[in-house]
């Protein structure tokens, strides 16, 4: 039985209109339920849409993530993986997880911690010569009071987008390709549990029976890497999350 205690009714209404996928993805296993999706079209970005670094926030819409825009990369990290992706915009967003953490870490107090997100974001694409963008709370594909994705993904393939198949789950993405992989396992990767376990998250919904899962999304060849990196994060929450993965077929 679900345990409703905490997330708000947004959250819980979208938990509900997902629930009929997990029940799918657990007797068939997220590998087997994804053939029936349409990999590549959730693969390969179009060719007119700008590149856009968004925040690994399952509310904010990209093929390309970093937590926060990138605010919790090392600056020399960031100068990398800017030039890597030839990134062109850089969002900034209402609500951002990264941003609280930012502020954590530099004693800046919780309520001004979107201001300071907006602000870095709006400063790192000015000294890059990109364009900023801000999404509001209403433009969020979330629910404005918190997170309802209850899955990771950790995308070798640097291009990818649940949002490009409907029958794919909303997820947190972290765009590994682009990142050291200490980073995108220890900043990133347990910043989504983090979230989804926390208070603006899933909190009680998530158990053994609706565990949170985090899915390799790679191609044949670096399949077996990616799950051997998930499976060495430690995390408190052992018994309620999964490690599952998507392969990505050749085009
Ligand atoms: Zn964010």
């Amino acid at each position: 039985m679900t345990n409703f205690e905490n997330p708000s009714d947004g959250v819980k209404k979208r938990w509900l209109m997902e629930q009929p996928i997990f029940d799918r993805i657990k007797s068939q296993g997220f590998s087997e339920y994804a053939k029936d999706m349409n990999l590549k079209s959730a693969c390969i970005r179009p060719e007119d849409a700008p590149i856009r670094v968004c925040c690994m926030d399952e509310g904010t819409p990209s093929f390309l993530h970093a937590a926060g825009g990138g605010i919790l990369l090392p600056p020399e990290e960031l100068e990398k993986y800017l030039g890597h992706t030839k990134a062109q915009v850089l969002t900034s967003h209402d609500g951002c997880g990264a941003a609280r953490i930012y502020a954590g870490m530099h004693g800046i107090d919780m309520a001004r911690a979107d201001e300071t997100g907006l602000m870095w974001a709006k400063k790192t694409a000015e000294k890059h010569g990109l364009i900023h963008e801000h999404i509001s709370a209403s433009s969020m594909s979330r629910p404005e009071e918190g997170h309802f994705a209850r899955v990771c993904y950790y995308d070798l393939t640097g291009s990818f987008d649940w949002r490009r198949d409907e029958g794919l789950p909303a997820g947190f993405t972290v765009s590994h390709k682009f990142m050291d992989t200490d980073y995108a396992l220890k900043a990133e990767t347990l910043t989504a549990l983090k979230i989804a376990f926390g208070e603006h998250g899933l909190g009680h919904l998530l158990d053994a029976d609706h565990p949170f899962i985090l899915c390799a999304v790679a191609r044949e060849e670096d399949l077996a890497r990616a799950l051997s990196e998930l499976k060495s994060l430690p995390h408190h929450y052992d018994g309620r999350v999964e490690i599952e993965h998507i392969t990505v077929p050749d085009f």
